[in-house]
């Protein structure tokens, strides 16, 4: 992986390392307090959140694979 430190604040990295386990909880909503002030991590939040939607009504699993999301958030990554 080739993954060039940009300028993404350290918050931001570290808020989207927890991210997969924010979902694991089974939470339909992530509360997060870095959600409140980054604009940036609330779209990428939205985006999982509706990527999962569709993922629960297509696959009846309930906790994807790490690979799973690590395919998601590349594929946001290279979208943005
Ligand atoms: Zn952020």
């Amino acid at each position: 992986m080739t993954t060039k430190a940009t300028d993404t604040p350290k918050e931001c990295n570290e808020f989207q390392q927890e991210l997969p386990n924010f979902f694991d909880t089974g939470e339909d909503q992530v509360e997060h307090p870095h959600l409140k002030t980054c604009e940036n991590c609330s779209a990428l939040v939205r985006d999982l959140e509706y990527i999962a939607a569709q993922a629960k009504l297509l696959l009846p699993i309930h906790d994807p694979s790490p690979a799973v999301w690590e395919n998601i958030h590349s594929a946001l990554l290279k979208k943005s």
